[in-house]
């Protein structure tokens, strides 16, 4: 049993060998699929953005004592974080997910808790959807820096670009995998995510209050947690129901 599973992985390496480099994933009960956390304590917007009222990060839900102090999910980080430089990272997370996420469960959210930790961070997690093509997987930031960082890298060389620069934030989107949804999130609370122009494509998110909200944004009878995943504004509302696993399809209208 175990090694009809292994051949059915795209590469040598064992579960058990996976999770000793890139730590274990998460189930999470609300959502399907699996997912990966990171110590929010190591978010460097979200740090700059803990102390400011009104910020998404001030009521960080990942910053709490029982995320900080539990001994499990402080172990968890910390192991995860530490596989991060690991030079087999990369495929032991392809490993973990090829083993976990198939159908019904081929959703894979990375960060849950923390954030990306550099444009090479990205660089890889973009490596690891590549080589897991039918999970989809969907990635909430607040390292704008770092996406539009990658973006360029992977687009035309800005010399080439010329005139047609009203094409950059659809080569910018064109320029990660189709199975990965970058999701920028927004710093404020009740505010939409100022993000840079060549990100304009990509989808967003926003955490809302019910009295934040406006009244063309807040359906009738739905809590504002029903509302987090606001529509990608470029990308247009039926793509973005398709991007969303179903079980999210209906509280994101
Ligand atoms: S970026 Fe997310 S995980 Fe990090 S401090 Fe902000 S809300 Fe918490």
């Amino acid at each position: 049993m175990i090694a009809a599973r292994r051949r059915r992985l795209p590469i040598a390496m064992s579960l058990r060998e996976a999770e000793d480099i890139a730590g274990r994933l998460g189930k999470p009960s609300k959502l399907p699929g699996y997912s990966y956390g990171l110590d929010a304590r190591r978010c460097r917007r979200g740090g700059q953005m803990r102390g400011v009222p009104g910020s998404v990060c001030s009521t960080c839900y990942a910053l709490n004592d029982f995320y900080a102090t539990w001994t499990p999910v402080a172990k968890g980080h910390s192991k995860r974080h530490d596989g991060l430089e690991h030079p087999l990272w990369v495929d032991a997370m392809v490993t973990l997910i090829a083993h976990h996420c198939r159908p019904p469960n081929h959703y894979f959210r990375w960060h849950d808790s923390g954030d990306l930790q550099s444009p090479e961070h990205l660089e890889r997690i973009i490596d690891v959807c590549r080589r897991t093509p039918d999970v989809r997987h969907w990635l909430p930031t607040r390292e704008y820096a770092d996406v539009a960082e990658v973006a360029r890298r992977r687009m035309l060389p800005a010399s080439m670009l010329g005139t047609i620069v009203d094409l950059i934030p659809a080569l910018a989107a064109a320029a990660f995998p189709p199975n990965l949804v970058i999701r920028l999130s927004a710093e404020m609370v009740d505010s939409e995510p100022v993000v840079p122009m060549e990100l304009s494509a990509l989808p967003t998110s926003t955490v809302q209050t019910a009295a934040g909200l406006p009244s063309d944004r807040m359906p009738s009878g739905r809590s504002a947690r029903q509302c987090l995943w606001s529509m990608p504004r470029v990308l247009g509302r039926a793509r973005a129901q398709r991007e969303l696993p179903a079980a999210l399809r209906e509280d994101a209208q």
